[in-house]
């Protein structure tokens, strides 16, 4: 018969990014690029999840047949007790942005790290060798870059962040392997400007910007904002008014942070340079 269709329906590959709220996120369309530049077939969907529901739509994802999972603010570190195996950078940093459901398992990784690595190393030229780094923020994305930028060997990382417990807590478990210290946002030295500060507060995404240290910025200063929008974000617009040297958005961490989880999921690398040069010109 003409019209009738032989041969089995193949199902596709399905993956996700669970975060809350998630409307931002813009990794649907760089999975959809990374997925047509190597000829493979996948489905990435955008999951809004309250903290409440974590467990339940995790496990409901798991058992309805998806490969994989993008975690996202606020659950990177609460996703960490569901996770059988955790990869060696996800448990030194206490966080989770990758899961992959294998054989009845659930793998952890965190592939924020090295993403925001790559960027600056690789795309931006940014030295991490004996820099002053100060990192605003100390949730889940600090988790995970701080024991990666460590292994870079900058002469120290200050974490400033709102609630000092929380900076405090990071600095003592990231302190064995580096100089780590930890404070308030207005305890930062005066009179010491740094070479990188790095913002992973999620004010941003509700157009907040908090206190920020003005006098933690010289001419010198690259600033580099784990958030990205299609307009500046304020961390941004705020570190170019206090005189950085450079301002960037976390543009090229978000592409290449996904395509080491991309990696771990389909076993190929997808070439991030045009996928970034895409992302940017469509913002
Ligand atoms: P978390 O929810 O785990 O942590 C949020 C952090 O922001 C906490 O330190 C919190 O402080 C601070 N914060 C929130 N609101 C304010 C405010 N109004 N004033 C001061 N501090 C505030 O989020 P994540 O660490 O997972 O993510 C942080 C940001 O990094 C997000 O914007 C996320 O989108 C971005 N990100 C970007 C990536 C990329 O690839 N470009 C990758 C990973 C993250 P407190 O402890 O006091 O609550």
């Amino acid at each position: 018969m003409a019209n009738q269709i032989t041969g089995e329906i193949k199902a596709v590959d399905r993956y996700g990014v669970m975060g809350y709220p998630i409307s931002h996120s813009r990794s649907p369309i760089i999975h959809r690029l990374f997925a047509l530049q190597t000829g493979q077939d996948i489905q990435y969907e955008l999951l809004q999840v309250s903290p409440e529901k974590l467990e339940t739509a995790v496990r409901q994802f798991q058992r309805t047949g998806g490969r994989g999972l993008n975690i996202t603010v606020p659950h990177k570190a609460e996703v960490t007790r569901l996770v059988d195996q955790l990869s060696e950078r996800a448990a030194t940093a206490g966080a989770v942005n990758t899961l992959a459901f294998k054989g009845g398992e659930v793998m952890g990784d965190n592939t924020d790290g090295i993403g925001l690595l790559r960027d600056l190393a690789v795309n931006l030229g940014v030295s991490i060798e004996k820099a002053n780094i100060l990192i605003l923020g100390a949730g889940g994305a600090t988790r995970g870059i701080i024991g990666p930028l460590l292994e870079m060997q900058p002469t120290r990382i200050q974490i400033a962040n709102r609630t000092l417990g929380k900076a405090k807590a990071l600095a003592d478990h990231f302190s064995r392997s580096g100089p780590v210290s930890a404070c308030r946002f207005n305890e930062v030295a005066t009179g010491k400007t740094y070479d990188l500060i790095i913002n992973a507060t999620s004010a941003g995404l509700r157009g907040e910007t908090p206190p920020y240290p003005q006098a933690a910025i010289s001419e010198n200063t690259f600033c580099y904002d784990l958030s990205y929008g299609i307009q500046p974000t304020p961390f941004s617009v705020w570190a170019r008014e206090a005189g950085a040297r450079k301002s960037v958005m976390g543009w090229g961490m978000l592409v290449e942070q996904a395509a080491e989880s991309f990696k771990i999921w389909r076993g190929v690398r997808p070439d991030t340079a045009p996928v970034l040069k895409q992302m940017i010109i469509a913002a």
